[in-house]
């Protein structure tokens, strides 16, 4: 038995996973087919909204001195739920990035990132001066 919280809806419905004796898994709990669906992901193939800071550049490539008062990072988050196993190669691959100002929010600063469909946008937009 595996307990979830439904978080497809503000509902937040407590899930309970069980197998039936021929190895099928069960779901109570749920208030509608959502949450069996939910369930089913949780359990076989989780996945994550990614958030993350990158380093800032200026347009020149140099580092915002501390005079500036331009921030050192920019947030980026991933377009959609991101697989949780591959979370910790992804983040290796963000933290290595920096990302030119202006920085604007949506514009895609890793395309299908890990070659997935997923790809990580600017979540905030920062100016360069
Ligand atoms: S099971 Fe349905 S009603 Fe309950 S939290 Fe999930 S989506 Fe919402």
């Amino acid at each position: 038995m595996r307990e979830l919280i439904c978080i497809t809806c503000p509902m937040g419905c407590h899930l309970a996973v069980d197998t039936d004796e021929r190895g099928e898994m069960k779901v109570t709990g749920n208030r509608c087919v959502r949450g069996e669906q939910y369930a089913r992901e949780e359990i076989f193939n989780p996945k994550r909204v990614v958030t993350f800071t990158c380093a800032a550049v200026l347009p020149d490539g140099s580092v915002p001195g501390p005079e500036s008062n331009l921030p050192r990072r920019v947030p980026v988050r991933t377009t959609i739920a991101f697989p949780k196993e591959r979370i910790p190669e992804l983040l290796g691959a963000l933290r290595g990035m920096t990302i030119r100002l202006p920085a604007v929010r949506g514009s895609v600063v890793l395309k299908k990132a890990l070659d997935t469909e997923v790809d990580v946008i600017v979540a905030r937009s920062i100016a360069s001066e």
